[in-house]
């Protein structure tokens, strides 16, 4: 690593048509790693081309592994395969942090480079759930959050959690927590009033599931 010069780490641009050509002959002499999504692929992974500025070249998979970038299930960079709880933790991450912006299957398979039917499949059998039970959970428990800990409008919230539809928004909440959005509100603020405010602006995301539920 020590002998790596810093030139074999640039997107040149010839790198760069080998990425978006998916040339087979560069493999072995680069691997890109793309910064939005954590994952490194060969350059001939017949995944969908990143955005260039999200791009970053490693010489090899040890370095690309170093930096905390996962390989990809499909073009498996490192030679293994990438076990699949591995790549059901990848997806999971990706809708943790994508959550709020419009997710399908195939987007999501896309950007976890992967089949979508094979995708579903794998999440299911490892997570218990289903892509789109664990995409509904995760926004209706950011909702809920938001619901207790700020007085923005639940339109407003249901947009804020990729659920621009805010009838089908309210119709989801109430099958998933028994109560409607204004209703948990409600509920919520009896309960921190008399727990003396004691969450009172004092949570930050990242530990969303801190409330007690009934
Ligand atoms: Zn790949």
């Amino acid at each position: 690593m020590e002998t790596a010069g810093t030139n074999s780490e640039q997107l040149t641009d010839e790198k760069w048509q080998a990425i978006v050509g998916n040339d087979t002959a560069f493999d072995g002499s680069f691997f890109y790693a793309v910064k939005t999504t954590r994952i490194f692929c060969r350059p001939s992974c017949k995944s969908k081309p990143p955005n260039k500025e999200n791009v970053r070249i490693f010489e090899n998979a040890q370095q690309a592994l170093s930096a905390k970038f996962r390989p990809c299930k499909r073009c498996k960079p490192t030679g293994q395969r990438l076990p699949d709880r591995e790549w059901v933790e990848q997806i999971t991450q990706y809708i943790d942090t994508h959550f709020c912006e419009r997710l399908t299957l195939e987007s999501l398979a896309e950007e976890c480079h992967g089949s979508p039917y094979h995708l579903h499949r794998t999440f299911k059998r490892i997570k218990g759930v289903t892509v789109v039970e664990y995409v509904q959970q995760t926004r209706i428990e950011t909702a809920k959050e938001m619901l207790a800990h700020t007085d923005q409008q639940v339109a407003k919230i249901a947009a804020a959690v990729g659920m621009p539809n805010t009838s089908y928004f309210m119709t989801l909440f109430k099958k998933l927590t028994g109560r409607t959005p204004t209703e948990y509100r409600q509920f919520h603020h009896k309960q921190s009033s008399v727990e003396g405010f004691i969450h009172e602006n004092g949570e930050e995301a990242g530990s969303v599931l801190d409330i007690a539920e009934p």
